[in-house]
């Protein structure tokens, strides 16, 4: 079997103009414009990739960005009273704590000063029992992404056995508990679960939220399952040669061996161009979302779980 290529770049393309558009409508009917403020404390050179990747979505998509960049050695007291003031400011309707935080800031302290209704990561220990009942909630980024993916493949996932591999707050919990909500039979695991492979192999949906390089292999797969893979890990690749320093050229994949697996799958995300570009329009599309709630609006179809 050859496997459907989910392409999450071009998916994500949709996201964003069903974002925009709905942007469009909400300042043209009711004269207000969405607003996302990204905190970045400190200098990680991947965290200020990522935040200038946001800031610059967020206006093609026609909302406000609000950029805080704080020093490496900001105390918790100004984050905090910063995070207190976004929740105040009626034109902010998200705020993204960029994470990692350096290591004397409370992650745990700072995401929960977030106003749930603002905590557009879905991070929020109130958001994390909303979803974990069921209930209405803002919902982490890369899992809703995920979901909307499986969706838009099996448009109902009602009765489908998934496994998802992790169970971390960011990913893997947030998902189990999306495909729990869909009336998926999910079952988690992680480092110390037994047999793995034998599970993956009963699934119909397998998610991959590990961090481990090209882990999940074809042989793990049932033929005509679907492949969701959330890993990004940098490899070296040395068929790509060498750099000018003389070291080895990297490239990036994912926890999935994705030629072995294609192979048995019968839809596969690619890394990279799967499930990544999907996590910052689902950022965007939890914005609006928070804006319409905010504001009493309704929210835009297709873009919540
Ligand atoms: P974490 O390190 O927080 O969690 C990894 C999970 O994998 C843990 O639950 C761990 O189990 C489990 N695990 C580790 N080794 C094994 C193993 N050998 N067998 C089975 N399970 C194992 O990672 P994240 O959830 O934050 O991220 C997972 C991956 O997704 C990473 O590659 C990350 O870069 C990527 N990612 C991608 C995003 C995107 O936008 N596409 C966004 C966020 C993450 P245990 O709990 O027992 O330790």
């Amino acid at each position: 079997m050859t496997a459907t290529i989910i392409d999450g770049k071009a998916f994500a393309a949709t996201v964003r103009a069903k974002v925009a558009a709905h942007v469009a409508q909400i300042k043209e009917e009711n004269g207000i414009t969405p607003g996302l403020a990204v905190v970045l404390v400190g200098e990680d050179p991947a965290s200020q990739v990522y935040v200038r990747s946001k800031g610059k979505q967020t206006v093609e998509v026609g909302m406000n960005s609000y950029e805080h960049k704080l020093e490496a050695d900001t105390s918790e007291a100004d984050l905090l009273a910063l995070i207190d003031r976004l929740n105040k400011d009626p034109d902010v309707h998200g705020i993204l704590v960029q994470l990692p935080l350096p290591k004397h800031l409370d992650s745990d302290l700072v995401i929960n000063s977030i106003n749930p209704a603002k905590d557009v990561d879905g991070f929020h220990i109130s958001n994390v029992g909303l979803l974990g009942t069921g209930q209405k909630s803002m919902v982490p980024c890369t899992p809703l992404g995920s979901l909307m993916m499986l969706r838009d493949y099996h448009g109902s996932l009602s009765g489908l056995n998934a496994v998802v591999i992790g169970r971390s707050n960011i990913v893997g919990k947030p998902m189990a508990n999306l495909l729990l909500k869909d009336s998926c039979t999910v079952t988690i695991a992680h480092s110390r679960t037994k047999d793995i492979e034998t599970l993956c192999r009963g699934a119909d949906i397998v998610v991959a939220a590990v961090g481990r390089a090209e882990m999940v292999t074809g042989d793990w797969i049932a033929d005509g399952a679907t492949v969701i893979d959330v890993g990004i890990n940098r490899i070296e690749a040395p068929e790509r040669g060498t750099k000018e320093d003389g070291s080895v050229k990297m490239k990036l994949v994912g926890d999935v061996d994705f030629a072995s697996a294609a192979e048995k799958a019968g839809a596969i995300t690619p890394v990279p161009g799967g499930v990544g570009p999907m996590t910052i329009a689902c950022l965007l599309a939890n914005t609006v979302t928070a804006c319409c709630r905010a504001n009493g609006l309704p929210e835009p179809e297709g873009l919540t779980a």
